[in-house]
């Protein structure tokens, strides 16, 4: 093997980003090697064996075109017999049917028609909406047409569009971003540069997009690998696309004709393009152009997302290539694989879970308490989780809770998970972060976010830990897994590890670190300070986690909410400080003194100041502190988040209770300062 091959080997392995020449040199790897690579990377990034897909339809409004791009059989020129606008009437069935099957969204594209006016996209998009259908429209080429024949600008264009109801766009018309292929191929259409610009402005309008590969014609690998390249210095400045999707040139019916790849060199694509594409979360394959066979394999090649159930399309069928497959073929072809099929949407949020497990979908909402919120699922149940919520008593008690980051509930309902109710509880110390209580099979837990349900609202100093932990032990919980996000202080504890921590450095100020401020209760042990049965649990748990995790380790706590300097930092590395944050003290401390097991899992967010060399980034705080590559690892396990919490969950719920953590106040109950009721403590 060539030694810039065997380096991206390595790199790949060890997690790390792959540099141009690496990424270039994948294309001598042995197709099987390239597959268990960028199948490995899949599971990193995709710990659950899950395959999502979206049940929509491709509607294209016009086959009217300038462009006349040489692979293209779909388009007629201006004053072609067969040229069309599709008719309101045609448009308003297709909606409905579309509706009917149970689709979300329409995947609207056309060819650059002349004679349309704007006002027409925007009518378009508003009457789809009308049919509550999410508009996932118009290529890049097209946006850069509009703004050509209108005198927009790309901002003023995409603006309006999506004031009429635009929510995201395709990743169509790339083809391969490089103006030598372009040129030759669709001359007429947008460049490369143009078709990235368009992709960073609505980035940074908030629209999410999609980034797509057509290759098998007149490109080199170089040049494929140049367009991935491309793709992923944009993503690493926009974080916007939420999937790749490479397929390949069909030539039927083209002016360009020739012969198409076959499955060799299309697997081949896929995986590289996992591999490559460190930081775009989905890759999808393309049965369309590959058929359902080729389609099946690519899921060991790196692909997680099996892509539309596209109840029409047109653009590839006038090739001639024809491969159809309904919704239920989809979902059995998955299940065959061995995944569950899980429908999203076009911003790869879960809709709803098909087979397997007792995931939200499954659950009748009647089968809640009657005390309890009605099960939510997605989008709208993540806006209203940010709502007070009163409700009766729980049915029974809730033995396990996550204390976790903001939206830890939002990534578990995502994740199909039943939400059976939110709490929120007042308590002697004030009132507490609301209380999430989940559903998973037998198991029930609680979840709650110590920073706010939205954008870290309640910085580090002024999290209610004591309301908090108050409500967690008045639901019945007896056992916390505390998931927090330190710096590094130890340089093998890399950004994006694991860390199970073995002992505190309390160099924070301030307080309340207790219960009894001035009451005596509170001089208790603190040796093991986090729970032994359910450090080991969560040690031997973790065995089959894809990140690197490290079994020991000492988290040093300092108050915040400012960051810790240079000399600070390296004061605690003296006293034998690993990790540094500022969540995990007084909350465990306070966990103790209300005689509940915890345990912390802390993902590692970036080396702590000064321990390794990172230049000032104006505008952004932890991001600075990391390089993309690293950046692109937390973000791994961040989006890992509830497929580890759901693995993890029920194995602590059965740790065996080898522990006095039940029992740290009993100095207290047999001196008669505490009564044997822990509700009867505080005044
Ligand atoms: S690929 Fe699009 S832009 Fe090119 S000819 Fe076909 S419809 Fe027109």
């Amino acid at each position: 093997m060539h030694r810039t091959a065997a380096t991206a080997v390595e790199k790949i392995v060890a997690g790390e980003r792959l540099a141009a020449p690496e990424a270039l040199a994948l294309w001598d790897l042995d197709l099987l090697l390239l597959g268990s690579l960028a199948h490995r990377v899949r599971r990193r990034l995709h710990p659950e064996p899950v395959v999502t897909f979206v049940c929509d339809r491709n509607i294209n409004y016009t086959n009217i075109c300038l462009s006349g791009c040489r692979f293209c059989a779909f388009f007629r020129p201006p004053g072609h017999p067969e040229g069309y606008v599709l008719p309101w009437p045609e448009l308003i069935r297709k909606l409905r049917e579309t509706k009917d099957l149970g689709g979300t969204g329409i995947l609207l594209q056309g060819g650059l028609n002349p004679d349309l006016p704007f006002s027409y996209y925007e009518e378009l998009v508003g009457v789809i909406r009308e049919f509550g259908l999410h508009v996932h429209g118009f290529s890049p080429p097209e946006i850069t047409f509009f703004a050509r024949q209108t005198g927009l600008s790309l901002t003023e264009v995409l603006t309006r569009l999506q004031a009429a109801g635009l929510s995201s766009i395709p990743g169509g018309g790339a083809e391969i971003l490089v103006d030598r292929v372009r040129r030759s191929l669709s001359p007429h259409k947008a460049s490369a540069r143009e078709w990235l610009t368009v992709m960073e402005t609505a980035h940074g309008l908030g629209l999410k997009t999609t980034a797509t590969m057509m290759c098998g014609h007149l490109e080199t690998l170089a040049e494929r690998t140049r367009h991935l390249l491309l793709i992923r210095e944009l993503q690493d400045r926009t974080h916007g696309f939420t999937a790749f999707i490479p397929w390949t040139f069909q030539p039927g019916g083209t002016a360009l004709g020739g012969e198409a790849v076959g499955a060799h060199d299309y697997l081949k694509t896929l995986a590289v393009s996992r591999l490559v594409l460190d930081n775009i979360p989905n890759l999808q394959v393309s049965w369309v152009t590959q058929g359902d066979k080729v389609a099946l394999v690519a899921l060991q090649f790196g692909a997680n997302d099996f892509g539309s159930t596209m109840i029409e399309e047109n653009v590839v069928a006038a090739t001639g290539v024809t491969f159809r497959l309904s919704r239920d073929d989809i979902t059995c072809l998955i299940t065959a694989a061995g995944y569950t099929p899980v429908q999203r949407d076009h911003l790869y949020r879960r809709v709803v879970a098909c087979g397997g497990g007792d995931q939200g979908a499954k659950t009748p909402a009647s089968s809640s308490p009657a005390s309890f919120s009605t099960p939510e699922r997605g989008e709208k149940s993540a806006a209203r989780a940010t709502e007070p919520h009163s409700f009766g008593p729980l049915p029974k008690p809730i033995p396990l809770a996550v204390i976790a980051r903001v939206g830890a509930h939002r990534d578990l309902m995502a994740a199909g998970v039943t939400r059976l109710g939110t709490w929120r509880l007042s308590t002697p110390f004030g009132e507490a972060n609301p209380v999430h209580v989940f559903r998973q099979g037998e198991l029930e837990f609680a979840v709650l976010s110590r920073h706010g349900e939205e954008g870290y609202h309640v910085s580090a100093p002024f999290v209610n830990d004591r309301a908090n932990l108050y409500a967690l032990k008045s639901l019945g919980v007896q056992k916390i897994l505390a998931w927090c996000a330190p710096g590094a202080i130890h340089e093998a504890m890399a950004p994006g590890h694991l860390v199970v921590p073995h002992d505190i450095l309390d160099d924070t100020r301030g307080g309340p670190h207790t219960f009894f401020p001035g009451r005596g209760p509170g001089f208790i042990r603190h040796h093991p300070v986090f729970c032994p049965a359910l450090r080991r649990t969560l040690l031997e748990a973790l065995k089959a986690c894809p990140f690197p995790v490290h079994g020991y380790g000492v988290y040093a706590a300092t108050s915040g909410p400012r960051l810790e300097t240079v000399a600070e930092i390296r004061k605690l590395k003296l006293l034998g400080g690993d990790l540094v944050g500022q969540t995990l003290v007084p909350e465990i401390f306070l966990a103790r003194e209300l005689e509940l097991c915890y345990v912390a899992l802390c993902y590692v967010v970036n080396f702590a100041e000064g321990v390794k060399d990172r230049p000032y980034t104006p505008g952004v705080l932890f991001e600075g502190l990391a390089t993309p590559g690293e950046a692109t690892r937390v973000r791994e396990v961040e989006a890992a988040f509830a497929g580890l919490a759901l693995r993890l969950l029920p194995a602590l719920a059965n740790a065996p209770g080898e522990c006095h953590c039940a029992r740290l106040m009993e100095r207290y109950r047999l001196r008669g300062d505490l009564g044997e009721d822990w509700r009867t403590w505080f005044p």
